[in-house]
């Protein structure tokens, strides 16, 4: 399996053997370029694709034949959209998890109450959300964890214990973090791209065209566009069959510590 470990493994035996032809047959050491450059590419296409498990396990979807599916939603609360998409869920009966980013609770209290007693799940999504969190250390990453756990826990009560990292981005800082506050990472396997430049009808039918069962589909509760994709994705799960179920029951994991 391609994961950090077993391509650190490699590459550091091609190096050897890079060097043993170097010093036993003269082979040029331009062939090191060959093991750097794909250990490199590893790296990357690892740490950017959560599905590829290269840092840590992420479930993305149910290996199932039952028409289920889960619906998420990241970079919530948010006052003007989180509303109307708790609204859709209600009048379609399906629950769904709100992967919330902590700086964000402040002010919208009372939404993240209303998403628990709604029975929806809440996850953790980091406190900053920041566009260099990658570069973050573990401890910069068990202390957004921490803070966003604590200010779900004093708003509902609740001590989150899934998490799903920005972008889907995942480094070996981020996996010690959170193996060490004992997460289950959530990825996806149908991205909406709904906060892209594309028109609502262009997102639904990319959304629709990868339903199947025990996919996890990733939206976010911020914008206009999603609140009218949503509700053309229940209307197409419910002409089809499929139930949408939370992340927890298509998963099979914990959702709360307590
Ligand atoms: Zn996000």
């Amino acid at each position: 399996m391609l994961n950090f470990k077993s391509s650190s493994v490699v590459f550091f035996l091609t190096v050897i053997l890079c060097g043993a032809l170097y010093y036993f047959f003269d082979v040029s050491l331009w062939w090191l370029l060959v093991p750097v450059l794909f250990f490199k590419a590893a790296i990357i296409y690892g740490s950017a694709t959560i599905q590829s498990n290269f840092h840590i396990d992420a479930l993305c979807s149910a290996s199932t034949d039952k028409k289920e599916i889960a619906i998420t939603f990241d970079d919530g609360p948010n006052a003007i959209y989180t509303p109307q998409i708790l609204k859709i869920l209600a009048d379609h009966n399906a629950s769904a998890t709100f992967f919330v980013i902590g700086k964000n609770i402040a002010d919208n209290e009372a939404l993240l109450q209303q998403i628990d007693t709604a029975g929806h799940i809440i996850g953790n999504h980091t406190f900053s959300h920041s566009f260099f969190i990658d570069f973050k250390n573990k401890k910069g990453f068990i202390d957004e964890l921490n803070q966003t756990m604590a200010a779900v826990y004093k708003t509902t009560g609740r001590q989150v214990r899934l998490f799903r990292p920005p972008y889907g981005v995942t480094t070996p800082n981020l996996a010690r973090a959170a193996k060490e506050l004992n997460y289950s990472v959530i990825g996806w396997n149908v991205r909406s791209l709904d906060t892209k430049a594309d028109t609502e009808e262009k997102i639904a039918k990319r959304v629709i065209s990868q339903i199947k069962p025990g996919a996890v589909i990733l939206f976010h509760d911020t914008s206009a566009k999603t609140v009218n994709v949503l509700k053309q994705t229940l209307n197409f799960a419910k002409e089809n069959g499929f139930k949408i179920v939370s992340v927890e029951r298509l998963l099979d994991v914990k959702e709360y510590e307590i």
